[in-house]
């Protein structure tokens, strides 16, 4: 049996991890109060779920930190009605996550078993706005877009052009760039057809692999 008060973990993660180090959007923090991560690992590693660092997944991969996945999704200014692609969807976490605050998510990964995993796990908690495709997300998927805003779980060289391209108006691209041990995280707004970068932090993700990603 397991008897730990998950839900009281949850919450003590929401204040010490995301409030005191001062992020604070509403739909965000209700999110993070109610998607169970605990289910989005091993069960061995239920017990760490709610901890302060990324734990790994299977395949070389890792569900990010809460916190990191936080930051990513506050620069993307979600209102609630966006139409949203995810490039990584990993364990599924950061996609119920999105799912939750926004009308519809589209989620590309390319690890078969991932995927798939995943995509369980979220059929088995009842989200019914997401879309899992197994892909290489560096190109995007154009078939559904255009998209108001890209959110990448992984690091790349570059921007991949793709992305770009498939950016509504007025759209947010939230990506990790750099080399493959660390990167910056880049805001990258389309205005007016203008693309407007900025900086926000640095960070640690595992490669974004693919035709303009890393080629191993
Ligand atoms: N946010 C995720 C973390 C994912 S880790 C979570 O909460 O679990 C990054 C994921 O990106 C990995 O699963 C990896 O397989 C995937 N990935 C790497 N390159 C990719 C690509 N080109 N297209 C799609 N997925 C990719």
């Amino acid at each position: 049996m397991d008897f730990r008060d998950y839900r009281r973990e949850r919450d003590l993660m929401v204040e010490e991890q995301i409030i005191r180090r001062g992020i604070r959007d509403e739909s965000l923090i209700a999110a993070l109060r109610k998607v169970p991560r605990h289910q989005f690992v091993a069960p061995a590693l239920k017990g760490k779920a709610y901890d302060d660092y990324p734990l790994p997944i299977g395949e070389s991969q890792t569900i990010s930190q809460p916190f990191m996945i936080a930051t990513m999704i506050h620069y993307l200014n979600l209102t609630g009605t966006e139409k949203l692609l995810e490039i990584g969807t990993g364990s599924g976490y950061q996609t119920a996550l999105l799912a939750e605050m926004v009308e519809k998510v589209y989620s590309l990964e390319r690890l078969p078993r991932l995927a798939q995993i995943a995509q369980e796990r979220l059929n088995q908690l009842g989200y019914k706005n997401i879309l899992i495709t197994i892909r290489d997300g560096t190109c995007g998927l154009p078939e559904f877009g255009p998209y108001d805003r890209i959110i990448v779980a992984a690091g790349s060289p570059e921007v991949p052009s793709p992305l770009v391209n498939q950016l509504n108006e007025g759209g947010i691209l939230v990506i990790p760039v750099g080399d493959r041990f660390a990167q910056t995280l880049l805001v990258i707004e389309k205005r007016e057809g203008e693309v407007i970068q900025n900086e926000a932090g640095g960070c640690v993700f595992v490669p974004l692999v693919g035709k303009y990603g890393w080629k191993t």
